[in-house]
């Protein structure tokens, strides 16, 4: 979802949270809003390049042509988690920041549903597991190797979503194999265990 929506959005669920705690609202909103810093925070570190305008950012991470795994600090089960327990310790205000990140999952799941149609959140621990695979087949020289098994892993996840439509059809609609069109283009991996378990 766009920032802006985000903005329009998150404001609209937050209006009424202020009755019950206006400084809950506030951060429920900049949470809300603040998720997709992560994206910033994995690009900075992948690349090894800080791009501090945001709308530069933005127009370079919409052309970024990674296609590996990528760490999500916020987009993930895990932090949603440990806020909860948190409001256990130190006070429901920590509610609020799990509100904000449930919120926000919950607009990037249903603006992206039509392309999809499946969960796309994802365990912090299972971004790692898969970037560190990825890291590591970059050593040996098998980059090429696991990302279209990578590749393969959505194209199964698509196919298994939209059973209206036959592989091959899929095969052809979908940007990621003009980008890698090297074959098997359907496969079974490893990867796919860990994105269905996390
Ligand atoms: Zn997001």
């Amino acid at each position: 979802m766009t920032v802006k929506n985000h903005i329009y959005i998150g404001t609209a669920a937050a209006a009424p949270l202020s009755v019950i705690s206006p400084s809950g609202s506030l951060l429920f909103l900049c949470v809300s809003l603040l998720v997709d810093i992560d994206h910033f925070l994995f690009f900075t570190w992948h690349q090894k390049k800080i791009i501090l305008n945001p709308k530069s950012f933005i127009r370079t991470h919409e052309d970024w042509d990674y296609f590996g795994p990528r760490i999500h600090l916020f987009h993930n089960y895990e932090t949603i988690l440990i806020a909860i327990l948190s409001a256990f310790v130190n006070g429901d205000i920590w509610l609020y920041f799990a509100g904000g990140i449930v919120f926000h999952l919950i607009c990037d799941q249903v603006s992206t549903f039509h392309k999809y149609r499946f969960l796309r959140i994802r365990s912090l621990i299972g971004d790692f597991i898969r970037y560190r695979q990825y890291l590591c087949a970059t050593r040996k020289g098998q980059e090429k190797k696991f990302i279209v098994a990578w590749r393969n892993t959505w194209i199964n996840h698509i196919i298994n979503a939209f059973p209206e439509k036959s592989p091959s059809q899929i095969s052809t609609e979908c940007a990621i194999m003009k980008t890698y069109p090297d074959k098997p283009f359907i496969a079974s991996d490893d990867f796919g265990t860990w994105r269905s378990v996390f």
